[in-house]
């Protein structure tokens, strides 16, 4: 979807700072400051903090992006659906909170953007180039997305509890479970059971046997501040000085800026560079952020457990976009679940369906992989002709829109709520699928 040029602002539920000016001149990206407040915490504490305990149908662990979406797939299904988090539904920002406007759309939270782009603006130490999208991409408020996606999780129940793990034997790899196995889930605050057990946890990957251990493993590092101010260009930094492998960015929000830092190596600290990109751009480096951030696809089931998101390494590799995938896969999960809930499938059937999902998408994520390994070796006078040819309007066009078909925003709107199978346009079925009612093998009671 294009939209207007220039930025677009929508209505927040907050004070609307005046919106006039760019900013002084000697500001690089015409960026004027106010002030930023800290998050409050609203995590139950102490006395609060109940014993958690019983069964239910399906337990989501994790309440960010993946999470809520596969609990939005699920509502009205009349399933019994227990999501969990460490925090509150949307206390905890997890990122720069920027995606394709018609995702946003999509999933019924266009009331959380904030400002939204149809140029994209790369510098270069040797170039600066202004890149014209054929879609457009917007800034959003965490905490309203959060509420937004919420309201449509129909009846699950939410609870905020630190996941600790699975109780009991891992089948070996290879195996599967047995067809009446329940999952049984430790918590701070006691243990949960579920036939259907759906990791959303983050790059963790707490649910599964082999979570990476930082700096080793596929992970790259991101870090930013969020100054109050207003932009109305969102920007990109390629540059050795700044990171070595990865880039540098301002994503304007309204009435903050979001300027970080991502490094393709994890070994390599991200602080200083975040600050300096900061006061670059005359920007107090205040409201910190910053995480881990998986760069290789992963298995997505492993033990009979769904993973979606960053637990699953959903987040594209070179661009780190992280948020319309963990959208994408965590609906093509939550469908997969609806259909065992549904009667239509047996779990194996289900992770077996979403595992082949997954894997149909392996390519494109080595594509991107090796890309993002290729950059860091390209000579830097080299980089600033590469990304003057790279951005005609025609290429722009097609690498973009072949980018945003990884994960289209369409699919929300196929088979909404477990309407239809978890097919991609064009992909055949998994053998020996049927839509055909199975006999729940679950206790789904
Ligand atoms: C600095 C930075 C900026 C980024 N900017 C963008 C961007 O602009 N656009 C984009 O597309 N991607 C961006 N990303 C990537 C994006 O943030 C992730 O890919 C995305 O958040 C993944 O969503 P998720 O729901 O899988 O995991 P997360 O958003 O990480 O959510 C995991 C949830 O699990 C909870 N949790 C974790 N462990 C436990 C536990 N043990 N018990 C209970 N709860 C737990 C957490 O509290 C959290 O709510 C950015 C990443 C970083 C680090």
């Amino acid at each position: 979807m294009i939209g207007k040029r220039g930025p677009r602002t929508r209505s927040a539920e907050r004070e609307v700072l005046p919106a006039s000016g760019t900013g002084p001149p000697s500001r690089p990206s015409g960026v004027r400051l106010t002030s930023t407040s800290m998050p409050v915490r609203r995590t139950k504490r102490g006395a609060d903090r109940t014993p958690l305990e019983g069964s239910w149908d399906v337990v989501i662990c994790g309440a960010s992006f993946a999470g809520l979406t596969v609990a939005r797939e699920l509502a009205g299904s009349g399933a019994r659906v227990l999501v969990l988090d460490r925090y509150e539904i949307g206390e905890r920002q997890t990122s720069a909170c920027g995606a394709p406007t018609e995702w946003l759309e999509n999933m019924g939270a266009a009331d959380s953007i904030r400002q939204t782009f149809d140029e994209l603006d790369f510098h270069t130490p040797h170039t600066d180039t202004v890149m014209k999208l054929p879609w457009s991409f917007s800034t959003f408020d965490y905490p309203q997305l959060c509420a937004l996606l919420w309201a449509q999780c129909g009846d699950a129940v939410f609870e905020t509890a630190k996941v600790e793990g699975l109780r009991g034997e891992r089948p070996a790899p290879g195996s599967s479970l047995s067809r009446d196995h329940i999952f049984e889930l430790e918590t701070d605050r006691g243990v949960v059971s579920a036939p259907l057990m759906v990791d959303c946890l983050g790059w963790r990957r707490v649910l599964g046997a082999d979570g990476y251990q930082p700096p080793d493993g596929p992970l790259s590092r991101g870090l930013e501040v969020h100054p109050g101010g207003r932009g109305d260009r969102m920007e990109l930094w390629i540059e050795r000085g700044v990171v070595p492998a990865g880039y540098g960015w301002s994503f304007p929000a309204e009435d903050e800026l979001r300027v970080g830092v991502g490094s393709f190596d994890p070994r390599f600290h991200v602080k200083k560079p975040t600050v300096e990109l900061a006061e670059r751009l005359e920007l107090p480096p205040e409201g910190y952020q910053g995480n881990w951030i998986p760069h290789r696809l992963r298995e997505a089931t492993e033990g009979g457990v769904f993973f979606c998101g960053d637990s699953a390494g959903h987040c594209l590799p070179l661009t780190a976009e992280g948020i319309r995938t963990a959208f994408y896969f965590s609906i093509a999960a939550g469908r997969e679940l609806r259909r065992v809930v549904d009667g239509r499938a047996d779990r194996a059937t289900a992770l077996r369906r979403y595992a082949a999902f997954n894997a149909r998408h392996r390519w494109q994520f080595e594509w991107m992989l090796r890309v993002q390994k290729l950059i860091p070796r390209v000579p830097p006078r080299l980089l600033a002709p590469a990304l003057r040819g790279l951005s005609s309007d025609a290429f722009v066009k097609w690498s973009f829109n072949h980018y945003l078909n990884v994960a289209h925003p369409s699919f929300a709107l196929e088979g909404a709520n477990g309407a239809s199978a978890n097919d991609e346009p064009g992909a055949g079925k998994e053998q020996g699928d049927s839509e055909e009612p199975v006999d729940r093998d679950l206790s789904l009671t």
